[in-house]
């Protein structure tokens, strides 16, 4: 098995009917890694991996779209599975934000406050990140298995480029791009379009490119439609429950 990476949500802002926030399960052979936890994300989650096998948990940022199961987790290993120490590696603003909420995550979690330009390995995947172009820190995670990649931008406008994370020039497997405004709504919020979403994906030399965190109501068509007007290898529009091979 190379790297999978399995769609737990993909709802930008708040979850539509019968659907979840961003959250997203990548795994090795032996490996398991959950980004991003938002909300309806952790019972998506039990559906690929038993929380005692996850190896560990990364949080993009603090709004609460990507990170309000991060204390349901914590709860559910300190008085359900019993598990002590799984990794979190976050922002310094989730793990206060978590801390605030659960009266002290620890030693349940064993947090790793990650920022810009930071490196690190869990289990066979190697991963770094790249702080994006949102109101609160925010940071962007490429990992690496086996000589293939992924990035996933987390929520970002148009003034973040990925290629402090392509630093090889061998370009990307997948680029997993939120693309939450409609073409009209362009620079209306701290987000990108389609079509920005796609000049992102072509500027990093990506293979593929995989469009999440649309808005409950957008029409995925005409996303994927405006991304291939400044892209042009395969794009596809996230749906809860697929899995990419990478
Ligand atoms: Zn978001
Ligand atoms: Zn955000």
């Amino acid at each position: 098995m190379g790297l999978t990476l399995t769609i737990l949500g993909c709802d930008g802002t708040y979850a539509g009917p019968g659907g979840a926030c961003s959250g997203y399960l990548l795994r090795s052979a032996t490996t398991s890694v959950w980004i991003d936890a938002g909300s309806g994300t952790l019972s998506a989650l039990q559906r690929h991996v038993a929380l005692a096998d996850l190896d560990a948990v990364i949080v993009t940022h603090v709004h609460p779209d990507h990170c309000l199961e991060l204390p349901v987790l914590r709860n559910a290993l300190r008085f359900g599975v019993g598990i002590e120490g799984l990794r979190v590696v976050s922002t310094a603003e989730v793990r206060d934000l978590v801390d605030q909420i659960t009266g002290g995550a620890a030693p349940t979690f064993g947090w790793e406050v990650a920022t810009s330009g930071d490196s690190l390995d869990i289990g066979d995947l190697h991963c770094s990140f790249a702080r994006t172009d949102h109101p609160v820190e925010t940071l962007a995670v490429r990992v690496g298995h086996g000589g293939r990649s992924l990035v996933y931008t987390s929520d970002t406008g148009p003034r973040f480029t990925l290629a402090g994370l392509v630093l090889d020039g061998g370009g990307v497997d997948l680029v997993l791009c939120e693309a939450t405004l409609a073409a009209e709504r362009e620079g209306d919020a701290p987000h990108l379009s389609g079509r920005q979403a796609g000049t992102m994906a072509a500027a990093a030399g990506a293979r593929r490119l995989v469009l999440t965190h649309l808005a409950p109501g957008s029409d995925p068509v005409a996303r994927q439609a405006e991304a291939a007007t400044t892209y042009d290898g395969p794009i596809t529009v996230a749906i809860a429950g697929d899995t990419h091979e990478i």
